[in-house]
C-alpha cells in the first residue's frame, strides 16, 4: 500500500492524502490551500491524484481546508462517490456555494483592477461545479462498518471538532492481506460545548493524525461564559457596542449556544444581539437540525428548549442594507459577524464604526493569524488600517481563548494513550501542522507509538 501526502503536509491547509493499494485508489479529503494568492492558486489548480481514476473520496469534515477543492476535483473529471456524514454533506454544500461566490467576486475585482502579473483571475470552479460535486456525496452514519466493496470497508467516528466531523477508519484489501488505516481529520477537544468528545479507535496499521496545536495547551472552555456576562453588563452600563468577529461555521453557533443558555438562566442583561452574516444564518439552521448528534448536555437541553441557538432579542440580518443600518443605531447592542480574523466580510464595517469609541468592546474569540487585522487587535496596536483608512484603537479589546476546535497537547496525549492501550498504530504520520507543532506533538506522543512518528513533506510517498 502506498500513501502520498498531497497537502496539509508541513502546513495547515489543503488537506489531501492519497492511498493506493493494488486494487484501489482513494483520496482522503480534498481541501483548499489558503495563503498567498499566487502560491495557493498554483497548489489548488493542479491535481496530482489523477482524479478520473480515483475509486472514492472520504471527507472528514466540512471546513474549507478539507472540502474546499472537491468542486475542483469534479471539474477535473472525478465522478465517483464522496463518503462523509450527513451533517458534513449538508454543511459542505453551504460552504462550497459560499466559496464559489467568493471566488467569483474576487475574479470580478481582479479583472477590473488587474492582476499585476499575478495568477489567472478566473475562479477555480463555478457554482455549476459545486452542484455537480454535491450530487456525489454519499452520506454514511457514525460507528457502523459500511462495506463499500469487497476491497473496502469504511467506519466513521465522531472527531468532536465541528458538527458532523469524523475520524475515518478504513479496512482495505492490499494484496493477500487487509490493512487498517485511521485518519483523524481534525481532532477536537474534550469538554467542548455542543460537541461530543473525540471518540477512540482500535489498533491500526497506519495512523494519519493532524497536529495543528501539538505545541499548545488551551485554557479551559468554562471561563468564556463568565467573560460574556461581564462584557454584556459593561456594555449595558456604558451603552456601548460589542463586536464579535466570528467564523460562520462553529464559533458563531458556540457563542449563540452560550448566550442562549445564559438568557435561559436569566444571567444576561437584555441587549439586542445581531448575527450579521447570511452564511451564519444558513449554517445555524443546519445545526438546529442535528441536535441528535451533539453531546449529552446539548441533547438534554434540547428537550426543554426547542431552539438551542435562539433567544428573545436575537436577530439574524440578511441584506447589506440591514447591516448598514446598525451603523446609526444608538445604545448598547452586540454584533456577531464574519470573518473571524477580520480580514474580510461585514465585520470590517462594524469595526470601522466601533473602534474609535472607548465605550465599545471588540471580543476576539479565535486564533488570529499573523498579518491579519485580528492579530493587530490582539496585539493592541494603537492604530489600525481598515479599508485604507487609519483608525485609533480606543475600544476595549477582549481576547477569549477557550474556544479552539482543535485538540491541544493534553488532548492528543489522552487520545494516543488510549490508542496505545488498544495496540497502537504501526506507522504514525503527523500532518496538518506547522513543522514546530508537528515536532512537538511527535515528542508528546512518542511513547504511545509503535514506531517513531513521521512528519511527511508535501508530495512525499511511503510504502507501508
Ligand atoms: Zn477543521
Amino acid at each position: 500500500m502506498k500513501l502520498t501526502f498531497l497537502g496539509a503536509a508541513g502546513e495547515v491547509t489543503g488537506s489531501q492524502h492519497l492511498i493506493e493499494s493494488d486494487r484501489l485508489r482513494l483520496l482522503l479529503d480534498c481541501g483548499l490551500f489558503q495563503g498567498r494568492r499566487a502560491e495557493a492558486r498554483n497548489k489548488n489548480e493542479k491535481f496530482f491524484c489523477t482524479p478520473k481514476s480515483l475509486d472514492g473520496v472520504v471527507l472528514s469534515h466540512a471546513h474549507i481546508d478539507h472540502c474546499g477543492n472537491l468542486p475542483g476535483l469534479y471539474k477535473a473529471g472525478y465522478r465517483g462517490p464522496i463518503f462523509c456524514t450527513e451533517a458534513t454533506a449538508d454543511i459542505a454544500e453551504i460552504m462550497l456555494e459560499d466559496s464559489a461566490g467568493i471566488q467569483q467576486e474576487d475574479a470580478r475585482y481582479l479583472k477590473k483592477h488587474g492582476t499585476h502579473g499575478g495568477p489567472s483571475p478566473e475562479p477555480l470552479y463555478t457554482e455549476d461545479d459545486v452542484r455537480g460535486c454535491c450530487k456525489l456525496f454519499e452520506p454514511i452514519g457514525y460507528h457502523e462498518w459500511h462495506e463499500l466493496s469487497p476491497d473496502l470497508k469504511v467506519r466513521l467516528h465522531d472527531a468532536g471538532h465541528i458538527l458532523g466531523s469524523s475520524i475515518v477508519e478504513l479496512d482495505l484489501r492490499d494484496g493477500t492481506e487487509r490493512k487498517r488505516v485511521v485518519f483523524t481529520g481534525d481532532l477536537g477537544r474534550r469538554h467542548t460545548p455542543l460537541l461530543r468528545d473525540p471518540e477512540f479507535v482500535e489498533a491500526c496499521d497506519v495512523l494519519i493524525s493532524e497536529s495543528t496545536y501539538g505545541d499548545h495547551v488551551h485554557p479551559p472552555v468554562e471561563d468564556i461564559k463568565h467573560d460574556l456576562i461581564r462584557i454584556f453588563k459593561e456594555a449595558n452600563t456604558l451603552g456601548g457596542r460589542v463586536i464579535i468577529p466570528a467564523f460562520s461555521l462553529g464559533r458563531t453557533q458556540h457563542i449563540l449556544y452560550f448566550l442562549n443558555e445564559l438568557v435561559n438562566i436569566g444571567q444576561l442583561p437584555r441587549i439586542p444581539v445581531f448575527v450579521d452574516s447570511p452564511l451564519s444564518k444558513k449554517l445555524t439552521n443546519v445545526f438546529r437540525h442535528y441536535s441528535h448528534i451533539m453531546d449529552a448536555e446539548a441533547q438534554e437541553q434540547s428537550r426543554s428548549d426547542v431552539d438551542l441557538f435562539g433567544f428573545p432579542g436575537l436577530v439574524f440580518l440578511g441584506s447589506q442594507a440591514e447591516s448598514t443600518q446598525l451603523n446609526h443605531r444608538k445604545g448598547a447592542f452586540v454584533v456577531i459577524a464574519a470573518s473571524g480574523m477580520c480580514e474580510n466580510g461585514r465585520v470590517r464595517h462594524h469595526l470601522m464604526h466601533a473602534i474609535g469609541d472607548e465605550n465599545n468592546t471588540i471580543v476576539i474569540i479565535g486564533y488570529q493569524a499573523q498579518y491579519t487585522l485580528g492579530r493587530r487587535l490582539v496585539e493592541r496596536q494603537p492604530r489600525v488600517r481598515i479599508f485604507d483608512r487609519d483608525f485609533p484603537v480606543r475600544a476595549k479589546i477582549e481576547v477569549l481563548n477557550g474556544l479552539s476546535a482543535h485538540a491541544d497537547a493534553d488532548d492528543f496525549r489522552w487520545w494516543f494513550e488510549h490508542l496505545s492501550q488498544q495496540g497502537g498504530a504501526d506507522h504514525t504520520f503527523l500532518v496538518h501542522g506547522e513543522p514546530k507543532s508537528s515536532q512537538s506533538l511527535a515528542s508528546v506522543i512518542h511513547d504511545y507509538c509503535n514506531s517513531d512518528p513521521i512528519i511527511p513533506e508535501r508530495m512525499q510517498s511511503f510504502e507501508v
